[in-house]
């Protein structure tokens, strides 16, 4: 199993280069799941692809532990699985698909070094695809391709190409063609190396070599009228006119290899993963506060970017999961929560597979590891060896929905307050107390965040709750470089401010409006809809 020692010469010596750790991004239905039991099949992390009939009873290949999630078939919390293939280990973090759910998803983001991005190919680029690589884009996150859905009537992979690099500004590099389409979809074509994977070969197994575009194989596989001519002269054009694949401006951000394929048919998934392993950048320098870390220094740190509760039914725990950005973590030993200057005993860290779990005598960059603990970690906080830094860019979103909690029995809300102090350190909902002491207010960038609220207080504290609306609808972090303005500020807008779970000041406003006229009157205030977890 993974992480056991094995013999030194079958694997290279570096833990760190070995490790992908990267995301699949995609809009709903484009095929992720599909693609993430494939990709962890061929990982030997799964005996068996149960395949995505039904997603309300399929066995669990991610997170479908709330009852919530069951009811509407939608997938409402991010996991990690980690696989082992050839010499690498693959860190798979998987993100929500219902964008209600995007902080989380944009959270995850922190964590990964490169990402794959699965386009439906007879939709192409859609709303939601657009959002993640954007997300992608600003934090240089380079992304390889999977044209999905092959085995479909499809569109024309030009035009495909085109759009990709038209509407993300993205430069394509093809690394394997099509041959033929939706019916006649017979395998792909390699560009400039004469090798051919068939899609009659059993599991995506090895590649046939052919003399050339000439070769007769392709009129075998492509059988109707003038298709094996049409498809030579597309071949050619896509082998001379279409760009390279170049690993910089891969790195960089600037390109993506592309590759065709379908999940369903378990077809073009190994091209897709040896290029992972090929291209995929190992584990980058994190970002703190004082400085960059290196994924190579000797000792250890780690950022919590997701916080995960009842994984486990029959336990009432709570996981936090730490990105190991340096050094080695040994199961044992022990950190500093650099939130609070305490020690935290790493004693049973988890690595987390398709259905399972396992503790993890050590970890090395780019790992996600699970820490249970009982609400001492929240996201964003940073573990070390004792170095005091922070890591920076686990981002929380200004709502975009704003409700006051109503609590049906007076008598339990200190125990509301209590949970609704965790449910804000696990990033569930975010909480802001109101100045004047009234009512806790949420907030929320999605909807469904609500449900998911509520159903945790019924569930895990006994506690019904029902929201009311407020006159709020807008709210923003203030800061300013002078703080007699600050506390200006916020001495004249009593009413109107609340505290975040860091106690920083937050400005609430009735409208866009209002919040405009504010902006417009205290140039010196920096009003702000994203704030770094610290
Ligand atoms: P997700 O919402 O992105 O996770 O998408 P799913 O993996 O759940 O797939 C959505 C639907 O598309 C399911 O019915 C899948 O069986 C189907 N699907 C996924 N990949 C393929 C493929 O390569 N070919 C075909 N024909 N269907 C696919």
């Amino acid at each position: 199993m993974l992480m056991q020692p094995q013999s030194e010469t079958s694997r290279p010596a570096d833990p760190v280069a070995r490790r992908r750790t990267f995301a699949i991004i995609s809009h709903p239905d484009a095929g992720k799941t599909t693609l993430t039991e494939k990709l962890l099949l061929f990982g030997g992390a799964i005996q068996l692809a149960g395949e995505v009939k039904a997603k309300r009873n399929r066995v669990s290949t991610r997170s479908d532990w709330m009852g919530i999630e069951k009811e509407r078939g939608i997938s409402v919390v991010t996991s990690v699985m980690t696989f082992e293939y050839g010499d690498c280990v693959f860190n798979l973090l998987d993100t929500p698909g219902h964008e209600d759910f995007s902080e989380d998803t944009y959270r995850t983001l922190t964590a990964v070094d490169s990402a794959v991005m699965v386009i439906d190919a007879a939709k192409g680029i859609e709303a939601r695809t657009r959002k993640l690589f954007e997300v992608c884009r600003l934090r240089d996150i380079p992304i390889v391709t999977f044209v999905n859905k092959l085995d479909r009537e499809s569109r024309d992979p030009f035009e495909l190409l085109d759009e990709i690099e038209k509407t993300l500004a993205l430069d394509v590099a093809p690394v394997t063609w099509p041959i033929g389409r939706g019916r006649s979809f017979a395998g792909t074509y390699e560009l400039g190396s004469n090798r051919v994977r068939r899609l009659d070969a059993a599991d995506d197994a090895g590649t046939v070599s052919v003399s050339g575009l000439d070769d007769p194989l392709f009129d075998a596989l492509l059988t109707e009228d003038g298709e094996a001519a049409n498809w030579r002269e597309e071949a050619e054009l896509a082998e001379g006119g279409l760009k390279a694949f170049d690993l910089a401006a891969f790195r960089e951000g600037h390109l993506t290899p592309v590759f065709f394929g379908s999940a369903l048919r378990n077809f073009g998934v190994r091209d897709l993963i040896d290029g992972l392993a090929r291209f995929a950048p190992p584990p980058r320098g994190q970002d703190a506060d004082k400085r960059l870390v290196e994924p190579t220094e000797p000792r250890m740190t780690g950022f919590v970017f997701k916080i995960q509760a009842n994984m486990d039914p029959n336990h009432r725990d709570r996981i936090a999961f730490m990105r190991v950005c340096s050094g080695r973590l040994n199961r044992g030993m022990k950190a500093r929560l650099v939130r609070t200057g305490k020690p935290i005993s790493l004693s049973s860290p988890q690595f987390f597979f398709a259905q399972d779990r396992a503790i993890a005598d050590e970890a090395f960059a780019g790992d996600v590891v699970g820490i249970p603990n009982h609400g001492t970690l929240r996201i964003g906080d940073t573990l070390t060896e004792g170095e005091d830094i922070l890591f920076r860019g686990v981002p929380s979103f200004a709502p975009e929905i704003l409700r006051r909690i109503k609590l049906t029995d007076a008598m339990k809300a200190k125990k509301l307050r209590e949970a609704l102090q965790q449910m804000g350190e696990e990033g569930v909902v975010q909480l802001f107390l109101p100045q004047d002491g009234s009512g806790a207010i949420v907030g929320v960038v999605g909807a469904l965040q609500l449900d998911v609220l509520k159903e945790r207080l019924l569930a895990e504290y006994g506690l019904p709750i029902d929201y009311d609306t407020t006159r709020f609808s807008v709210c923003r972090w203030i800061a300013s470089d002078s703080e007699v303005e600050l506390d200006k500020f916020i001495g004249s807008h009593g009413s109107s401010m609340a505290s975040d779970l860091d106690g920083a000041p937050v400005f609430m406003a009735t409208t866009a409006f209002s919040l405009r006229y504010e902006e417009e009157r205290y140039p010196e205030i920096r009003f702000t809809d994203v704030k770094d977890y610290q």
